[in-house]
């Protein structure tokens, strides 16, 4: 196996979704879109499942028919809007679709009666993400359509768009976000029907809104273990991050006061130093712009230690300072974050994105080894 790959804690998985069961008491939809936030969708699908999630949320057909594939039988749901063409693969995995508009409800149930089979939907409600769903007062109307074609009103849901911040105005949106939601939901209640399963929680909601908990909750992020901070900049919830992206030291070499590393020389050794090559770059997921800005953890038995890395990351590896004197070696274990290292929520935060970017960014090409 290649000296780059990604640890997976599937135990901190464990203890994550024990947490978020344990605050919230409702059911648990696990999102495991993008190859589950890069852990990998399979592996994160059948732990999340053992550990009492009820069902699954994957954003595109492909991913959800790579679960059936994989022996997956719970529910799926897809969370984006599928393609006209795809449209008979939804019903041929069996995934249960969010739809908030009558034209999309249409050629979900035309397709359901070419394949003689049911589909269940999710009616999904825009109540101020501004990205799908109905308006709260189309709710009653398109839930009555769904049932007239026949087919299963399974649940209602809504998306917010602020419920990781802390901040006045924003919690005052999520509120009126919520009170929207709650309109919708007395539309459809008011036809006489039952809106299903509702659910609304992100993981910025699971951790400050327990008014959007309903009966079932869906945070991504936060099992993988990335929690947004609190009023002083603290994680506002123990959860412990997932993923550890580890390399090795392949390379070691003697730079003289002066000498510069890497493209566009931007780094020039400010005294006689070491450095040594790691195998890994951008197009494994260290992301470019933390060229000069992170250091990585060299996992030298016995002399573990934070060292900078320095000029320009590269494609398919990057450099580290040893320092004069070093205790490193050659094949030393590196962690670029995670573990010993600075987390990925920590590397985000250094260049201006979201631990969100980071995981996924992280490339096929890096193989995931499953701890725990
Ligand atoms: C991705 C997604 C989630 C999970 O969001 P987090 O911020 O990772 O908790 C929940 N619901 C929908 C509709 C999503 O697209």
């Amino acid at each position: 196996m290649r000296a780059t790959r990604a640890v997976i804690h599937l135990d901190y998985l464990r203890d994550n979704i024990a947490l978020v069961r344990e605050k919230t008491g409702v059911s648990l939809c696990v999102p495991v879109k993008a190859d589950a936030y890069g852990h990998g969708a399979l592996r994160v699908a059948k732990t999340a499942l053992e550990a009492g999630a009820r069902c699954l949320a994957v954003a595109t057909v492909a991913e959800g028919q790579e679960l059936r594939e994989g022996g997956i039988s719970a529910p799926i749901l897809l969370l984006s809007v599928a393609a006209p063409e795809e449209i008979p693969r939804i019903i041929d995995a069996g995934l249960e679709a969010l739809a908030g508009d009558a034209e999309y409800i249409d050629t979900l149930a035309k397709a359901a009666q070419k394949a003689r089979r049911g589909l269940a939907l999710h009616l999904k409600v825009d109540t101020g993400m501004g990205r799908i769903g109905c308006g709260p007062e189309e709710a009653g109307a398109l839930a009555a359509r769904i049932a007239d074609h026949g087919l299963f009103l399974a649940g209602t849901a809504t998306h917010l768009a602020v419920s990781d911040s802390t901040a006045k105005r924003d919690t005052a949106f999520t509120a009126l976000q919520l009170e929207r939601f709650k309109t919708a939901l007395d539309g459809i209640r008011a036809r006489g029907m039952d809106p299903g399963i509702v659910h609304a929680a992100n993981s910025g909601a699971v951790t400050f809104h327990k008014g959007a908990w309903f009966d079932m909750v869906r945070p991504g992020i936060l099992l993988y273990g990335y929690a947004p901070p609190d009023g002083e900049g603290k994680p506002a919830m123990p959860v412990k991050p997932l993923m550890e992206l580890e390399s090795r030291v392949v390379f070691i070499k003697k730079v003289k006061k002066g000498e510069s590393v890497s493209y566009g020389r931007i780094w020039t050794a400010p005294e006689d130093t070491f450095v040594g090559t790691i195998a890994a770059g951008y197009a494994d997921g260290i992301p470019r712009q933390l060229s000069g800005k992170w250091n990585v953890y060299v996992d030298t038995p016995g002399h573990g230690a934070p060292r900078p890395l320095v000029g320009r990351i590269c494609m398919d590896q990057c450099m580290v300072d040893l320092g004069p004197a070093p205790a490193a070696s050659r094949w030393d274990r590196v962690v670029v974050f995670g573990g010993p290292a600075a987390d990925a929520g920590a590397l985000a935060a250094r260049i201006g994105t979201i631990p969100y970017e980071i995981c996924c960014n992280v490339n096929k090409r890096v193989p995931r080894v499953y701890a725990g």
